[in-house]
């Protein structure tokens, strides 16, 4: 597989991805893996090959030897050791986060004694029944489920399939978030079950929580209990009803009675609190990705504005807002200006307190900014 100037001054960079734009010469079939060649047709390294992304190829490595089974046990292996290395307080994690760990287009979490994996390019996908067997022998999980249900399969013109692979996975998981413990759905929750990649800044945010809180975008609860320890009361709000009835079932696990359920819209919430004059001292903000591509990042900004607004006016004087954004295409810079905006706005003096990212088990990549996605902020209304 050959590609062009432009392709190999990428690589050089040491960015993974080529674009089918890029490729001078094709010659492989989809999920093959390649070897892929300069303009000199020397060799770069060797690549997943994708018939139908925009992304063509994603590398994996940049020697000359044809990645073997040796070669992907090194690579989990690399995953696994780097998390030991992390001493997560949780039983809970994202044990490879694709390409953060050098394993594009894969992702394996941990629940318990449970993996949930995705493959979200052909070759992940057929690669996969290696993957499995290198998973259980590495890690000896109960059981391994592939969650192939994301919409982003669809890019690759894969199937979306929910399916055991190994052993045996039940409905239900309970796992350990610090000193919280969340049952988990593997088959049927959002993403793999947990919002993961928020874990620190939970625990993060029970640091800095106090009074009465309130936890917009809630889904399971897995916010409001960290909060719950450190609160009088702690109001969460999903739109979604099950949820609602999750949260109750985690918070009597927990002995948390402070925690109070709501299935409603966290816009409406917002505005109805601000109009009779509510205050909290601690206020979280986890929504959606608001913009899930380039064109939608201008409507997505009024989004955030928005609740990150009224949230400033209804938040007490010496209160705390933690407020995220996981729209990889709202960078940083865009969340801080629409921040101080939402500021203005709500004539409110603000610290930054502090400015996290998503958790260290989703690696950020120094040379693949798009593994750099989630920004959480905590500021303090003075
Ligand atoms: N904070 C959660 C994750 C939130 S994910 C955690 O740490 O686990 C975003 C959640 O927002 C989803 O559960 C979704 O159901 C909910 N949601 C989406 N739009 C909403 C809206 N307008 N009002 C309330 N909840 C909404």
């Amino acid at each position: 597989m050959a590609v062009t100037t432009r392709g190999e001054r990428r690589l050089k960079t040491g960015h993974p991805w080529i674009y089918r734009s890029d490729l001078r010469r094709v010659a492989a079939g989809p999920g093959d893996v390649v070897r892929v060649t300069g303009t000199d047709r020397r060799t770069l390294g060797y690549g997943l090959y994708s018939s139908r992304s925009v992304i063509a190829l994603r590398m994996l490595t940049r020697r000359d030897v044809r990645p073997d089974d040796a070669f992907w046990r090194a690579r989990l292996e690399a995953a696994i050791r780097y998390r030991e290395s992390l001493d997560i307080d949780a039983t809970a994690y994202r044990l490879v986060h694709g390409e953060g760990d050098r394993l594009p287009a894969l992702v394996v979490d941990r629940y318990g004694d449970v993996l949930v994996v995705q493959a979200l390019s052909q070759a992940t996908d057929r690669l996969l029944p290696l993957i499995g067997e290198l998973l259980a022998d590495l890690l000896q999980p109960v059981g391994i489920l592939a969650r192939n249900d994301p919409q982003v399969r669809a890019l690759e013109g894969l199937d979306r399939t929910v399916e055991l692979r190994h052993g045996s996975v039940p409905q239900e998981v309970e796992v350990r978030e610090g000193a919280v413990r969340l049952a988990v759905d593997p088959w049927r929750g959002q993403k793999t079950g947990l919002f993961l990649d928020q874990r620190e800044n939970r625990v993060a945010a029970a640091a800095h929580a106090g009074g009465r809180a309130f936890d917009g975008f809630s889904y399971t609860g897995a916010f409001a209990l960290q909060l719950a320890s450190a609160c009088d009361e702690v109001v969460a709000v999903d739109v979604s009803e099950s949820t609602a009835a999750a949260v109750a079932r985690n918070a009597e696990t927990n002995g948390a009675a402070n925690v109070r359920p709501r299935a409603a819209n966290v816009f409406d919430v917002l505005r109805d609190c601000d109009r009779a004059g509510e205050r909290f001292d601690t206020i979280v903000l986890d929504p959606p990705a608001f913009a899930k591509n380039r064109g939608a990042v201008e409507r997505a900004l009024a989004g955030y504005k928005e609740i990150n607004l009224r949230a400033l006016k209804i938040l007490a004087p010496g209160g705390t807002l933690i407020t995220s954004s996981c729209s990889y295409h709202v960078d940083e810079p865009a969340f801080g200006r629409m921040l101080a905006a939402a500021a203005g706005d709500a004539r409110a003096d603000v610290r930054v307190v502090e400015k996290r990212l998503q958790s260290r088990d989703h690696p950020v990549l120094a040379t693949v900014p798009e593994t750099s996605y989630l920004k959480c902020v905590v500021l303090r209304k003075m």
